[in-house]
C-alpha cells in the first residue's frame, strides 16, 4: 500500500524525524490539546515536578509521537521509548523504570498491547512511584520493593476502547487527537517543502493536503512523491497541476481516496447492497485484516462521511453512492 499511515521503511522513519516539530507552537493543529498542554507542562514545570500521566490516542501518522517528543523537551526531561508488543517480560519494564530520571518521560507506543504480566508491574508505577520485583528463584524467591524517580508515562493508542479501565484510570491527561483540516494540512505541508527545499505553490501545498487524508504523515509523503514528480516531468515547482498529476498517478483520488478506502467502499456498495455488513465479511472481501479496517481505514471514511457504524453493521451513506456514481444500490447513473 503506497500511501499506509504508518511509517514503511526505516529511511522513511528517518525523514520522519528530520520533519517532526520539536516544540508545541510548531506543532499544527489539535489547538484545544495544545492549549491544555501548555498549561499543565507550565504548572508541572513551576512545581518541578513530573507531569502527570497522559494517554494520547487517535488513528495513525496524527502525531501521537511528535506529541510525547515534544512533551518531554518542553518539560526540559530526557524520553525513553518503548511500544507495547516490545515489552514481553516483566523484567524489561522494570529495567526501563529503575533507570529513569527525575520526571523523565516514558513514552509506550501501542500501549493497548502490552501484556498483563507487564501492566502488573505499571500499576504502582504509575501511582507510587515503586515497583515490586521478584528476586531469586523457587523458596529462595522474594519480591522486593523498589523506589523510582517520579515520571510520566505517555500512553499512545490507536484505539482507547482497548485499554483496560485500571490502566486507563491511572492517566491524569487524555488528549484524542482529531484529523487535521485542508488549512492545517496546506501549513504543514508548506513546513516541509521548506525543510526539504522543495518549491511549492500556495495551490500546489492545498492540492497535496485537500487529498492526505486528514493525515499529516500521509501529506509528508505524498509531498515527496509529489516532488519527485515535478523534478523528473516539470522544472521542480511544485504547482496544483502537477500535483494533480502526480497524486492521479499514485492512485489517489480528488478526495483522497487511495486503493483500498476504494475497495472498501466498493465491497460493502457493489458486493454488499450497502450494507449492513459485518466487519469479517467486509475483510474477507477485501483481503485486509480487521484490524487494519477498523484502525487505518474505517475513520477517516466514518469522519467524512461516507461510512456509518451501525450496531447491524457497516452501511455505506448517500455520499459513498454518489461518489462512485450509483443512484441506489447497484444501479448507476451513466
Ligand atoms: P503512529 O502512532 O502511527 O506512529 P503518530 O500519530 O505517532 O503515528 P507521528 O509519527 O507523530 O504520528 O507523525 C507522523 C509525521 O507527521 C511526522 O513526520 C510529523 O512530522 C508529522 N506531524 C504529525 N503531527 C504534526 C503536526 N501537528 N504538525 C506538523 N507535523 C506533524
Amino acid at each position: 500500500r503506497i500511501i499506509s499511515a504508518t511509517p514503511v521503511s526505516s529511511q522513511e522513519e528517518a525523514i520522519e524525524r528530520a520533519l517532526r516539530p520539536k516544540q508545541l507552537d510548531e506543532y499544527v493543529g489539535q489547538e484545544k490539546i495544545r492549549a491544555q498542554l501548555e498549561i499543565f507542562i507550565t504548572a508541572a514545570r513551576q512545581r518541578k515536578e513530573a507531569l502527570d500521566h497522559t494517554l494520547l490516542f487517535g488513528p495513525p501518522g496524527l502525531g501521537k509521537t511528535t506529541l510525547a517528543h515534544i512533551i518531554a523537551r518542553e518539560m526540559g526531561v530526557n524520553l525513553r521509548q518503548t511500544s507495547g508488543p516490545v515489552l514481553e517480560r516483566a523484567g524489561d519494564l522494570a529495567a526501563l523504570l529503575t533507570n529513569l530520571e527525575a520526571n523523565d518521560v516514558l513514552f509506550i507506543d501501542e500501549i493497548h498491547r502490552l501484556s498483563p504480566v507487564v501492566e502488573e508491574i505499571l500499576y504502582p508505577a504509575l501511582e507510587d512511584y515503586q515497583i515490586d520485583i521478584m528476586i531469586g528463584e523457587g523458596p529462595a524467591a522474594r519480591s522486593v520493593k523498589l523506589d523510582l524517580q517520579p515520571f510520566t508515562l505517555v500512553g499512545a493508542t490507536t484505539r482507547a476502547g482497548m485499554l483496560t479501565n485500571p490502566l486507563r484510570d491511572r492517566f491524569g491527561i487524555v488528549a484524542r487527537l482529531e484529523f487535521y483540516t485542508p488549512e492545517q494540512l496546506t501549513r504543514i505541508v508548506t513546513r516541509s517543502a521548506s525543510l526539504l527545499n522543495a518549491p511549492i505553490h500556495e495551490e500546489g501545498a492545498r492540492e497535496i493536503a485537500n487529498r492526505a487524508r486528514g493525515t499529516p504523515r500521509i501529506a509528508n509523503r505524498l509531498l515527496r512523491r509529489v516532488r519527485d514528480y515535478a523534478e523528473v516531468k516539470g522544472n521542480g515547482n511544485i504547482t496544483k497541476d502537477i500535483a494533480d498529476a502526480a497524486l492521479k498517478m499514485l492512485d489517489v483520488d480528488t478526495v483522497g481516496f487511495d486503493l483500498m478506502d476504494r475497495k472498501l467502499l466498493e465491497a460493502i456498495l457493489f458486493k454488499f447492497g450497502g450494507g449492513p455488513v459485518g466487519l469479517d465479511n467486509v475483510a474477507a472481501a477485501i483481503g485486509e485484516e480487521r484490524d487494519t479496517i477498523e484502525d487505518v481505514l474505517e475513520p477517516y471514511l466514518i469522519q467524512q462521511g461516507y461510512l456509518q457504524r451501525t450496531p447491524r453493521g457497516r452501511i455505506a451513506t448517500t455520499l459513498a453512492y454518489e461518489h462512485f456514481g450509483v443512484s441506489a444500490p447497484g444501479r448507476l447513473t451513466s
